[in-house]
């Protein structure tokens, strides 16, 4: 059997989409499901539209999504690089489009210099005196009589009627190549056996057929995949917030929990839901995907990113939060491994995104944080608190032992002098070293921070409730 091989064929117009990051997958898992190779091809034929910035955007979220390819940019490969516009200036598209019109498959039509959407003429012939005197010339595809068929994946076979079809143009004036043509070329140069793409492409196809056909070339094997949907059931896009890859890794999605949540989007690995789609690649079944629109869900992503982030070990949760803080440009303290790896560990329980981690861990690794309103009102400018705060300083400062069971100890004998109640006793004692009523276990959260750091805290705390007394006294 001939090789299998996938191609995912991004235009740099835009950031990498969930939906294009989810066709990427479904190609790559194919690829390396059967062996084969997982070809990248940039279409960036649309001039006005297409740039570097966005192809380089398209290349990092690739990679950081794990989805390595065989060919392409930055790989090269025989037919290498695959860029369009350079492939369009090796004169590889112009060369089949010549010989389509050579066989009456195509034709010339000249449009006027000045009126540029003024037809002139339509020929099979190389108009070259009009093209000396610098009129526009295209070169279309005639569309013949009868029907189109193919057989999709997913979808069985589609039959077309091609009287709905008009000619259309495959070079136009300005010598680059449309997409329904360039397409037909590089796959088939490519030797693509799987073209799986967003259902979106699904009336292109016809026209893409009719040139493999007139060409006499094999036709690779179609799968059109639903499109990924809003909740309003509209495709997905712009209007439904923020779409694209860049967007969830900023705001702190691994790349695994977002792999995992787009292969759930349509393919059915069973029962589980929470799966290592890298561990998965030999399951995949492209016949299997569903062929109904899948809604894109952002809370079900957290959901998933969070089941995540708390089975990862702590060392690899804390190198994907450490290049996370680099790719959003956080700020971040130093601090010694082993002191991030139990803040990490201990504050994943809570979160689903390192987003979420960041700002729930800011305790643990500032000492700018600011004291919660309600943490000030109910809890530190209550009448017990001052003398809470400093038997917790002195019997703090007589402790050796920091391990959790240590300062359990503690907290517990703290709330037996029966100065408040142990919910109160607790409550200010986690308000007075994170700022916070919400925060990892108490016991914990005084291990980790340690002696020095919680004597700190619980002091300025102090402080800070005497300036709010006064400020209180002068006001009233
Ligand atoms: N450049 C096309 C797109 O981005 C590729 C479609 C295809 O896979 O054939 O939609």
């Amino acid at each position: 059997m001939s090789e299998v091989r996938l191609r995912f064929a991004p235009s740099p117009t835009g950031y990498l989409h969930v939906g294009g990051a989810r066709t990427a997958l479904f190609n790559w898992l194919y690829a390396r499901k059967m062996d084969g190779k997982f070809v990248l091809r940039i279409e960036d034929t649309d001039l006005q539209r297409s740039t570097r910035e966005y192809e380089r955007a398209i290349l990092d979220a690739l990679k950081w999504c794990g989805l390595d390819w065989d060919e392409g940019p930055d790989v090269g490969g025989p037919y290498g690089p695959y860029r369009q516009s350079e492939r369009t200036k090796a004169g590889i598209y112009s060369e089949y489009a010549k010989t389509l019109v050579e066989v009456g498959r195509a034709y010339y039509t000249v449009y006027d210099k000045i009126d540029r959407k003024k037809e002139l003429l339509r020929t099979f012939d190389f108009p070259k005196d009009y093209v000396d005197q610098g009129h526009d010339v295209t070169i279309s595809f005639k569309v013949p009589e009868g029907k189109t068929k193919f057989y999709d994946l997913l979808k069985g076979e589609l039959e077309f009627d091609n009287s709905t079809i008009e000619d259309f143009v495959m070079i136009k004036s300005d010598g680059f190549p449309t997409y329904n043509y360039a397409v037909v070329i590089d796959d088939h140069l490519m030797r693509i056996s799987h073209v799986f793409r967003g259902e979106d492409h699904v009336s292109n196809t016809p026209k893409q057929i009719m040139i493999y056909e007139a060409l006499g070339w094999d036709i690779p094997q179609f799968m059109h995949i639903p499109l990924i949907l809003g909740f309003d059931r509209t495709p997905l896009s712009k209007r439904h917030g923020a779409t694209s890859v860049e967007h969830f890794r900023s705001i702190g999605i691994l790349s695994r929990g977002l792999m995992n949540y787009l292969a759930l989007l349509g393919w059915s690995v069973g029962e589980e839901e929470i799966f290592d789609v890298r561990a998965r690649v030999k399951q995949f079944d492209p016949s299997t995907i569903s062929n109904k629109g899948v809604i894109f869900d952002p809370s079900k992503l957290e959901w998933v990113n969070g089941k995540h982030m708390r089975m990862l070990d702590a060392e690899e949760l804390f190198k994907e939060f450490s290049d996370w803080i680099n790719f959003t440009g956080r700020k971040m303290p130093q601090i010694e491994k082993s002191y991030a790896l139990r803040v990490v560990q201990v504050c994943r329980e809570k979160v689903n995104t390192l987003a979420q981690l960041y700002e729930f861990a800011y305790p643990f690794f500032f000492d700018d944080y600011n004291f919660e309103e309600q943490f000030i009102s109910e809890y530190l400018l209550s009448p017990y608190a001052e003398e809470l705060l400093k038997k917790a300083i002195e019997k703090f400062s007589n402790l050796e032992d920091w391990s959790v069971a240590g300062t359990e100890k503690v907290c517990r004998e703290l709330a037996e002098l029966g100065i408040a109640s142990k919910n109160k006793v607790f409550q200010t004692l986690r308000g007075a070293v994170t700022g916070r009523l919400v925060t990892p276990g108490l016991f914990e959260t005084l291990s980790i921070l340690g002696k020095q750091k919680t004597i700190e805290r619980l002091t300025r705390a102090l402080e800070h409730r005497q300036t709010k007394t006064h400020e209180r006294a002068t006001q009233a």
